[in-house]
């Protein structure tokens, strides 16, 4: 990790994230009705929220996976899908999108690694290929991610020859080789067996440690309560309430997050 405003908190404190305004429709359907959220470099921002609350549409808007129907995202001060002219936003050519979402990592609920290639093979695919990386210096790289995740003796093994946990480490690493300046988690552990959840857990809770830029929906709320900056709580489409886990889950001022909470812990 090099670049100076990437996944490993230099510039702390800066303004990493800023999503402002965002409204979201399927159809009739408002999914995101107006969310604001605004990320520091080097901050954990944990989203809780009941299930259809808007969560994965949210992470799916930052990286541009979803179009805004209003407001924007950027990150590091780069409006992302979109560039302005005047005062309307013109969405960007998916090459250029491709390009901007190389710097935002997204781990998802179900590993989504490439089962065709080995585990060294999924994490140097995108440094190669679309970051035009030397082969050596990625395969390098990823032999130190795959220490960091835990998994040295994994290097060449198949994604089926894996548990669930170890294929999400995989996959937390494979993210990680791009240098990212944002990692964005949807559910990391959900499709976990239980006992496989506090291995992903603990390799999260490092990043955070080393200053990693993150945002986690997650319902672990006792890991929301130990790594988060800032939790945030979404309900129909809205952050209804957002502060430190010490406010938010022990003296919730919202109705809707006492009712969550209560269903939850
Ligand atoms: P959460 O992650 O909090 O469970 P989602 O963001 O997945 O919530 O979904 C919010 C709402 O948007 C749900 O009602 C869901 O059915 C709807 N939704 C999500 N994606 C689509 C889509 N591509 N088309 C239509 N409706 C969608
Ligand atoms: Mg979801």
């Amino acid at each position: 990790m090099t670049a100076d405003t990437d996944a490993t908190g230099e510039n702390s404190g800066e303004l990493m994230v800023d999503v402002r305004g965002v409204h979201k429709n399927f159809g009739t359907l408002e999914v995101l009705r107006g969310v604001d959220l605004q990320v520091r470099t080097g901050e954990v921002t944990v989203v809780l929220g009941p299930s259809g609350s808007g969560k994965s549409t949210l992470l799916r808007s930052i990286n541009h996976l979803e179009k805004l129907n209003r407001g924007y995202v950027s990150i590091d001060g780069e409006l992302i899908g979109y560039r302005r002219s005047g005062s309307k936003l013109h969405e960007l050519k998916e090459r250029e999108v491709l390009k901007q979402r190389l710097h935002i990592g997204f781990v998802f609920q179900n590993f989504n690694l490439f089962p065709h290639l080995t585990v060294v093979e999924n994490i140097i695919e995108a440094p190669v290929s679309a970051l035009r990386r030397p082969r050596r210096a990625a395969v390098d790289q990823a032999a130190r991610l795959l220490e960091r995740v835990g998994l040295a003796d994994k290097a060449d093994a198949y994604p089926r020859q894996l548990s669930g946990g170890q294929q999400q480490r995989v996959a937390i690493a494979r993210a990680l080789a791009l240098e990212p300046k944002v990692l964005l988690f949807d559910e990391p552990t959900s499709a976990l067996d239980p006992e496989l959840v506090g291995e992903v857990l603990d390799v999260i809770k490092d990043l955070a440690r080393s200053g990693t830029t993150m945002i986690v929906v997650t319902h672990e709320i006792g890991f929301a309560r130990e790594v988060a900056d800032t939790v945030v709580f979404m309900d129909d489409g809205l952050v209804v309430e957002q502060g430190p886990p010490a406010e938010v889950l022990d003296r919730p001022r919202h109705e809707r997050t006492k009712a969550f909470l209560s269903k939850v812990l």
